[in-house]
């Protein structure tokens, strides 16, 4: 299989990390795969031989092609393995100041002509590009969760990001099987400014006592016909995600119909982050 990109690296194998890693392996690219932490590396690959084990039984893909996919992801805890990669997509919390530190060690260990993209959900991809000194090949690359299989890539563009940089991302994405969408660096692009303030209603439905979790998901899913409730979905995104993004949207927009709803900051505090803590709305024992 001949890859668009030959040789990519991952920064953070968490929920979208390691799905990321996935879709460029199983669409021919060597992949190393860097997390902070040795017990998230070993998790992220963990789910991604359960996900390709899914795709095998539900024959989307051969098992020869699985085995090949998982050869082709390298695992590392440091920035300092970086080598040859043309692309390099980061994935790791939805903190500015970690970004930006991690944007300034990858500027001095990529390769110069190196593409630097963010999954970022909803951080300023002008503000982690100004930590470089290559903001022309910097760009957001918003993949969705679950990302094999949905097929969204929202395609941010920073304000100096080149017209050679998008184009480059826009084929790549294309390559991975996804749908890109161009969008400009406002505080949470298109899909989060829209998703978020639903999101977060939901919780203040329930706050306020509205309806029950149960009643809230349903008139969504039966109602409007989404897919899921928007409880559900906070559970399937990460309450901290969901809570981080807020934040960023009231401060950037400066508008209070984005302030996070107090029971959101409350279930982030104790610790009920969704499925990925096994509680959030739901329980997942
Ligand atoms: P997560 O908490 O599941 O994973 C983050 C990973 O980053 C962890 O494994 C952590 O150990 C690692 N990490 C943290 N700091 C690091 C550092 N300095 N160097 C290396 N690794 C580090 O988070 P997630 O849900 O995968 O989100 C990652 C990014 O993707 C965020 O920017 C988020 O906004 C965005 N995003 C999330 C979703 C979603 O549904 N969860 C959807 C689209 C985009």
């Amino acid at each position: 299989m001949s890859a668009l990109i030959e040789s990519v690296a991952v920064v953070g194998a968490g929920t979208m990390g390691n799905g990321i890693a996935q879709v460029f392996a199983t669409s021919g690219s060597r992949v190393l795969l860097v997390d902070a932490a040795e017990a998230a590396l070993e998790r992220g690959v963990g789910a991604i031989e359960k996900s390709l084990g899914r795709l095998v039984k539900k024959e989307k893909i051969s098992a020869a092609d699985a085995a090949a996919a998982l050869a082709r992801i390298s695992k590392s805890t440091s920035l300092t393995d970086l080598s040859d990669q043309e692309l390099v997509v980061e994935a790791i919390v939805e903190k500015l100041e970690v970004k930006a530190a991690v944007f300034s060690e990858l500027d001095q260990r990529a390769r110069p002509d190196a593409i630097l993209a963010s999954n970022t959900s909803s951080i300023s991809i002008t503000e982690i590009a100004a930590r470089t000194q290559r903001a022309d090949k910097v760009i957001g690359m918003h993949f969705m969760n679950p990302v094999p299989l949905m097929t969204l890539v929202e395609v941010i563009r920073g304000h100096e990001t080149s017209d050679a940089t998008t184009d480059k991302v826009v084929a790549c994405s294309r390559a991975l099987g996804k749908e890109p969408v161009p969008a400009n660096d406002y505080p949470g692009f298109v899909s989060n400014r829209i998703l978020m303030p639903m999101i977060n209603e939901a919780v203040f439905c329930l706050m306020d006592g509205v309806a029950t979790r149960e009643g809230i998901d349903t008139v969504m899913k039966l109602g409007m016909n989404h897919p899921m409730g928007p409880l559900t979905l906070a559970d399937l995104i990460g309450l901290d995600v969901c809570l981080d993004i807020l934040e960023v949207l009231h401060r950037g927009l400066g508008d209070d119909k984005y302030r996070p709803c107090p029971l959101l900051r409350r279930m982030v505090a104790a610790g009920r982050l969704g499925r990925k803590s096994g509680k959030g709305f739901y329980d997942y024992g």
